[in-house]
């Protein structure tokens, strides 16, 4: 029986990572303050054992560390710049701002074609596994005024970025 090409035929396509992706991905989950790469690296290790979510999508870090000069690049767009608004912060006022190690890190999706995507439904499956990995983890989706879903970040003994940066 030719079960080789016969699997390769049935063979479903598995969302992954180029080897450039997952130097990327690891050089940022290192600016990552520890405890919130091991929430990341739990959750995404539940979400591979999930015969259903590991097909649909391969969440990666898109930021972690983010200069303040960047940050306030950030914040011009919607404002003195064209495209949406993205920010409410300026730079040295978001934790992404803070470290490395950066208590802040923002996540999507490797589809299967290469595309990336930043479903809410596939972000908000993705909170409640990083969530049940470390309960300091703090979700943007759960804000009340602007919901940033791609947006992760963990309680340090820092306040919210004032004064920093
Ligand atoms: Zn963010």
């Amino acid at each position: 029986m030719a079960a080789g090409n016969n699997t390769l035929v049935n063979k479903r396509v598995v969302p992954s990572l180029s080897e450039a992706q997952r130097l990327q991905q690891k050089t940022r989950l290192a600016q990552a303050v520890p405890h919130l790469a091991a929430a990341f690296a739990q959750a995404l290790s539940r979400w591979q054992g999930d015969p259903v979510l590991r097909l649909v999508g391969l969440p990666f870090v898109t930021e972690c560390y983010r200069s303040p000069e960047r940050q306030n690049e950030l914040y011009a767009q919607g404002r003195s710049k064209p495209g949406p608004i993205v920010t409410y912060k300026r730079g040295g006022q978001s934790k992404h701002n803070v470290g490395p190690p950066t208590p802040a890190l923002d996540v999507a999706f490797r589809l299967a074609d290469g595309s990336v995507s930043w479903s809410g439904l596939l972000l908000s499956k993705f909170a409640r596994l990083m969530k049940a990995a470390d309960a300091r983890v703090v979700w943007g989706g759960d804000w009340a005024t602007f919901k940033d879903r791609p947006h992760f970040e963990v309680l340090t003994g820092q306040k919210g970025g004032v004064g920093l940066g």
